[in-house]
């Protein structure tokens, strides 16, 4: 089969019937990346969650290709057995190989709490952990956007799972990026890789031979996103081309949705964003206390 493009011999099936050399897949995925860089103005000082994993070390490795970008990567030693030593040992190679230093965030050191030893923890508390230190990392060091390596796949399944659970207004929360709000200690979001479906980063991953962890984290099993993620992967296979429109068409009815159904009120502890008068992070520190 040849590329789409030129006349190399396809390593890559893109989409239905649109296969790519190498070069040429790069370019590709570089070009959705790009698209969102470009279309949400996202400049300045990015700081980019790095897990070990293919997403968020494709996303550092793409991010750094642009010039008008400062890249500042960080990493949360979430304190889970074997799996965050491994993850850290994976984002330490990502990084040298850029010639980037990480900045580690150790939730033990910092916190004197781990995810092993956290009492009564849900799997949300990961979440609510990784999505307040990241803000907050890049609010004190006057950075202008948190970078995630979360994908198409992701977003469906964070669909899935808040219609699942009747949560219709966490749909405003959905989309490429979430802004900042002025005055307030709220960094904006930015998800580079929103429009690639994970086996497209994975592939591209691979493909450029990016260092990474493969390994999952052992309370993965028993999170429900792991089924609804099959799910998504199925959708994915059987309508390749649709998958988009499936996820441009919420972020549509996100458009609808009354913005006051989910206004971001702050911690009275921390002065964070919160759902609720003291944030869950606060909750969990105090509970471990
Ligand atoms: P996950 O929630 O594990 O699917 O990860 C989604 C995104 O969150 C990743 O692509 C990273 O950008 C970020 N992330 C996950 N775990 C960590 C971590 N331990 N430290 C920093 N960023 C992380
Ligand atoms: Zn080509
Ligand atoms: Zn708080």
């Amino acid at each position: 089969m040849k590329c789409y493009k030129c006349n190399e011999k396809a390593v890559v099936l893109i989409r239905r019937k649109k296969y790519a050399c190498k070069e040429h897949f790069n370019q590709w995925v570089r070009g959705r990346v790009e698209s969102v860089i470009r279309k949400f103005k996202v400049k300045g000082k990015i700081a980019v969650a790095i897990s070990g994993g293919k997403d968020s070390a494709t996303c550092l490795k793409l991010l750094s290709t642009f010039k008008d970008l400062q890249i500042f990567p960080f990493h949360i030693n979430l304190g889970i057995k074997n799996y965050s030593r491994n993850c850290l040992k994976a984002v330490r190679k990502i990084c040298s190989e850029l010639k980037l230093e990480p900045h580690i965030i150790d939730l033990k050191k910092e916190y004197g709490i781990t995810i092993d030893k956290l009492k009564g923890k849900k799997c949300s508390d990961c979440g609510t952990i990784k999505r307040y230190l990241s803000n907050k990392f890049a609010f004190e060091n006057k950075l202008d956007w948190v970078a995630t390596g979360h994908n198409l796949t992701d977003e469906l399944v964070f669909i899935f799972n808040n219609l699942l659970s009747g949560q219709v207004s966490q749909l405003l929360r959905i989309g490429p990026v979430l802004p900042s709000m002025k005055g307030k200690k709220l960094v904006g979001r930015v998800k580079p890789l929103y429009f690639l479906m994970e086996r497209e980063t994975e592939k591209f991953a691979i493909l450029n031979e990016i260092p990474f962890y493969k390994g999952k984290c052992p309370y993965s099993k028993e999170a429900p996103t792991t089924s609804l993620k099959k799910i998504a992967e199925i959708l994915e296979k059987y309508y390749p081309d649709k998958v988009k429109n499936l996820v441009n068409s919420f972020l549509k009815i996100k458009e609808k949705l009354p913005e006051e159904k989910f206004k971001t009120k702050f911690c009275k502890k921390c002065s964070y964003p919160s759902l609720s008068k003291i944030c869950k992070f606060c909750k969990i520190i105090q509970a471990s206390g």
